[in-house]
């Protein structure tokens, strides 16, 4: 399954009606959680979002709408820039804002974070997802955009095997070896499945208009952006 979950828009304030930012990408059985502002465990409860569906939080810049309350169980990677502008070392990971909030009060520790500082452009990690990449943003901090890529696949045609009575562990096996030998005759993967292009999500926030924003949005299936500037 594939959904975006917007668990909060309302940027610095929440309103009665709109909690501070929050999206959690649901891709398959991976579950990316971007930008979580304060009261998204709340808000994911209500959404009816487990903890443990979290692997992924993608922190785009550390501005205190956007940062995560790490109290949680369960275990995910955390990516955010590591802030620095000219030399001049502003907070991000590892660099106190995140074990900041992290320790800020005292608690049983159960979750296990990994922390990714995303220091320049290109690929943050990659899984079964495809490839998580980030590019830099325009706004008044050290800022990063990401954009999820999924690889080009084909699509099985269930006529197609039907018509040559394929079924069972010969379709993976086919899908994983490109040919299978069935009922005496040679059969290509080409031939039951078509091509499926992969597909995109792309995430930015909080930017002026600047070559990031092209980059990211080149060909997304979903593109979440927002500015409150
Ligand atoms: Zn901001």
């Amino acid at each position: 399954m594939r959904e975006l979950v917007v668990l909060g828009t309302a940027s610095q304030a929440p309103t009665r009606h709109r909690n501070q930012n929050g999206y959690l990408l649901r891709w398959d059985g991976a579950g990316l959680l971007f930008d979580p502002g304060e009261g998204t465990q709340r808000q994911m409860l209500l959404a009816g979002v487990s903890g443990h569906e979290v692997d992924r939080i993608c922190v785009t810049h550390f501005h205190g709408d956007r940062l995560p309350r790490c109290s949680g169980r369960g275990s995910a990677a955390v990516a955010g820039p590591r802030a620095t502008a000219g030399g001049r070392p502003l907070p991000g990971l590892r660099d106190g804002v995140l074990p900041g909030l992290r320790y800020a009060a005292s608690f049983h520790e159960v979750a296990a974070l990994r922390e990714e500082p995303v220091e320049r452009e290109g690929p943050v990690a990659t899984g079964p997802f495809g490839t998580l990449e980030a590019r830099r943003l325009d706004h008044r901090i050290e800022t990063f955009g990401y954009r999820l890529v999924e690889p080009d696949g084909r699509r099985m045609l269930p006529d197609e095997l039907a018509r040559l009575g394929i079924a069972g562990p010969d379709v993976g096996r086919l899908q994983r070896e490109g040919v299978l030998r069935h009922r005496g005759r040679q059969v290509s993967l080409e031939q039951v499945s078509e091509p499926r292009p992969g597909q995109r999500f792309a995430f930015v926030m909080d930017t002026r208009l600047c070559d990031g924003v092209y980059a990211l949005a080149d060909r997304a299936d979903l593109l979440v952006i927002e500015s409150t500037l």
